[in-house]
C-alpha cells in the first residue's frame, strides 16, 4: 500500500517495508471506495502488486495483529482480513487460557 508513504511511525520491526513491492506506487490503488463497481478492479490491480510483493507474508502479519481495517494489506481486502483477525484473535485467547 505504498507502505513507505503511510504516516505509521518506523521502527526495526517494520524493515519489511523496505522491500514493498507498493513502495513507490499509487497510494490510492490500495484503497478502492467499496467493493463494487470500480473498485473490484481497483482491488484486484492492487492483490496483483501483493501477488508479486517478497513481504507479502510481514505485511498481511502486520495489518492483522495492528488491525488495519482499511485498504489492500499483504494481498487480502478488509473483509477478508476481518476473518483472519478473528482467527488470529481466537487463537491469542486459546494461548492465554493455556497458560
Ligand atoms: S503485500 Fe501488498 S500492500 Fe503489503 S507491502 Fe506488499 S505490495 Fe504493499
Amino acid at each position: 500500500m505504498a507502505i513507505l508513504n503511510s504516516p505509521l511511525p518506523w521502527d526495526a520491526t517494520l524493515e519489511w517495508r523496505r522491500n514493498a513491492a507498493c513502495q513507490e506506487g499509487d497510494t490510492d490503488l490500495f484503497f478502492p471506495i467499496g467493493v463494487t463497481g470500480p473498485a473490484v478492479a481497483q482491488i484486484e490491480a492492487a492483490k496483483a502488486v501483493c501477488g508479486q510483493c517478497p513481504v507479502r507474508a510481514e505485511c498481511l502479519d502486520f495489518a492483522i495483529t495492528s488491525n488495519q481495517e482499511f485498504g489492500v494489506w499483504g494481498g487480502t481486502t478488509e473483509d477478508e482480513r476481518r476473518v483472519l483477525r478473528r482467527r488470529w484473535r481466537a487463537t491469542q485467547r486459546a494461548a492465554r487460557a493455556a497458560s
